[in-house]
């Protein structure tokens, strides 16, 4: 029963294998790095150029090359590949105007506008120039920004230019950081 079920296992393998061999061949191979955590796994893209000359993105997998993933890569990694080709991809910015019941697809130019105006609103409503003890902070603390594991690199690093204090005291906003009883 054993054998037979590694046999079958072996089979499938193998099949999978000269299905994927099938499907590669011929395609460019692209060396990158996954952009979703600082562990960095290397990846390899393959791609092809069709003949109205459009480039079609074929397969993302773990560089077997690499010696830090060695061709391996986490759940999370594994799914690169839909960023770029999801038809759930979200491709232009999303905005719920105040008092609306659903989310509309705006340009960047109406977003980019909205969000200086909100900071700027939000900035001046909020604005300290001193906390409690009477120590200079001049910083906002009507800003909050939520992230998470989802984010790729590039998002991360959106998400950290903006809000790490101080990129400057009048643009500066506060980070949400749990209270703890250590924290003064
Ligand atoms: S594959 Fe997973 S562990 Fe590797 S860089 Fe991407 S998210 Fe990080």
């Amino acid at each position: 029963m054993v054998a037979a079920g590694l046999g079958f296992d072996a089979a499938l393998a193998e099949s999978t294998k000269v299905k994927q061999k099938l499907r590669i061949a011929g395609a460019k191979e692209l060396h990158s790095v996954c952009p979703y955590c600082a562990v960095g796994c290397s990846l390899v893209a393959y791609t092809r150029q069709n003949s109205n000359g459009t480039v079609e993105l074929l397969q993302i997998e773990g560089d077997p090359d690499s010696p830090v993933n060695e061709g391996r890569l986490c759940p999370k990694g594994a799914t690169a590949m839909q960023l770029a080709v999801s038809p759930r991809r979200v491709e232009s910015p999303q905005y719920r105007a105040p008092g609306a019941r659903g989310w509309k697809s705006v340009s960047w130019d109406f977003v980019l506008d909205k969000i200086a105006q909100n900071v700027k609103a939000s900035r001046d409503a909020t604005f300290v120039t001193t906390d409690g003890n009477g120590n200079t902070v001049n910083r906002t603390e009507g800003i909050a920004f939520a992230g998470g594991a989802a984010f790729s690199s590039e998002e991360g690093y959106f998400e950290d230019r903006p809000c790490r204090p101080p990129v400057h005291p009048d643009v500066g906003c506060r980070r949400h950081v749990p209270a703890h009883p250590d924290r003064k």
